[in-house]
């Protein structure tokens, strides 16, 4: 679960990380009241679960109490990256003197815990990679040893933190560890952590945290009381919250093929070989959507996966894939005809079935004879005509 900049913010805080005051703020009133309290001048700053927050207009200096009110209307009601703003933070604005980035995340590929930096923060680090790769450092805090403050402060020193900023960058470092640790995290990311203050008055100077981005462990819900604190806010995407009210896994994407299958790793490779018969068609068709039905799925369960997928409308066609094990395909098969009779569906759907029942389950298909359905029996074959109909509109078919 990725968190809102302000609920981020509040675990920092819990590990003593400087931050500076931020009221979060649901409405233009709201925000105007918060500012007061705060005092001027202050940042008025968009809260959606994606970056770049700043370059889209969602970040915004205000002077007084009528600029907190512009631009808290102009904010508000905004949408980023397809991301609705859920609410505005009023920050109190502080002199940047120098902007750093710093990240831990799980490495699941080396077991470890990746700590990435660089004294050249600010903009994405993507792209400071991309521009300095030099100055981008990444260091490791490994999985059975402690990381103190000791190994804390040989790691601000090998990141290239000014000579003034090294124990205080380490506290920082060591804070960041004890949240990632606590909350179960998997990201915990300070960009740009600031260095703030008058320039001419060294006591003035201090690092502060300006930007929270925290990504939470679902597998370790149950440790936290399942995140009750963040959960009102919790699945922004009214597909993904229905999914989860259905117990399905559904993961909502960026293409134009609803992809079902049973099983998480042959949905992923559903999902790759969508993705690679658009990049062989030349279309860029892409997955719509992750969507796994587990193991034993019955009829319902089927028929509400089709019928959430194909209330997207993003989708244009579907690929359903099942390997029959404690799966059958025929129940399957009743679950996309039940679905496809209710929804009156007009998408095409092509299917793939093989091993439990792939026989009677394909019975049960062709006996429906409908136009929109289609059969292909490998999951190549059925993944390049799902994302060649994505393309081919009405006409096509
Ligand atoms: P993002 O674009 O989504 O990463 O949002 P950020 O919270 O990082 O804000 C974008 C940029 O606004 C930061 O990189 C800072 O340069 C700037 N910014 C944010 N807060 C302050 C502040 O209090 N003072 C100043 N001067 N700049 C700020
Ligand atoms: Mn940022």
């Amino acid at each position: 679960m990725d968190l809102y900049e302000y609920q981020a913010r509040e675990l920092l805080s819990e590990q003593g990380i400087n931050a500076p005051e931020g009221v979060y703020a649901r409405t233009t009133d709201e925000a105007v009241e918060a500012a007061e309290r705060i005092g001027y001048p202050c940042v008025v700053k968009a809260q959606v679960r994606i970056g770049h927050r700043g370059q889209a207009g969602g970040v915004k200096l205000a002077g007084n109490r009528d600029e907190v009110r512009a631009c808290a209307q102009q904010i508000l009601p905004m949408t980023i990256s397809g991301h609705e703003v859920n609410g505005v933070l009023i920050a109190e604005a502080k002199n940047v003197l120098h902007e750093y980035y710093v990240s831990i995340s799980l490495d699941r590929s080396s077991r470890d815990f990746d700590v990435l930096a660089t004294a050249n923060g600010g903009t994405e680090v993507e792209e400071i990679a991309r521009e300095h790769p030099e100055s981008v450092k990444r260091l490791h805090i490994s999985a059975l040893e402690d990381f103190n403050l000791e190994a804390a402060r040989r790691m601000a020193q090998s990141i290239g933190f000014y000579h003034a900023d090294i124990d205080q960058a380490a506290e920082v470092l060591l804070r960041m560890w004890r949240c990632f640790k606590t909350n179960d995290a998997t990201l915990v990311e300070i960009n740009p952590l600031a260095k703030v203050g008058e320039p001419d008055d060294e006591a003035s100077k201090s690092l502060s945290a300006l930007d929270a981005k925290i990504s939470l462990d679902d597998n370790a819900a149950f440790r936290h009381d399942g995140w009750k604190r963040f959960a009102s806010a919790a699945t922004a995407n009214p597909l993904e919250r229905r999914a989860k009210e259905h117990g399905l896994h559904y993961v909502h994407l960026d293409g134009q093929v609803g992809v079902i299958g049973n099983g998480a790793g042959l949905v992923m490779s559903s999902l790759d070989a969508v993705h690679g018969a658009g990049v062989a068609q030349g279309t860029g068709a892409a997955p719509a959507n992750f969507l796994d039905i587990g193991g034993g799925a019955s009829a319902e369960v089927m028929s509400e996966s089709l019928s959430i997928v194909l209330s997207d409308p993003q989708v244009k066609s579907v690929f359903i894939n099942i390997y029959g094990g404690i799966t059958a395909c025929d129940q399957v098969a009743e679950g996309i005809c039940s679905a496809m009779d209710k929804l009156n569906a007009s998408k095409p759907i092509v299917v793939r079935f093989d091993g439990n029942a792939a026989v009677e389950g394909l019975e049960i298909l062709k006996a429906l004879d409908n136009p929109n359905l289609v059969v292909r029996s490998t999951m190549e074959e059925a993944a390049e005509e799902a994302a060649r109909l994505a393309y081919a509109g009405k006409e096509g078919k």
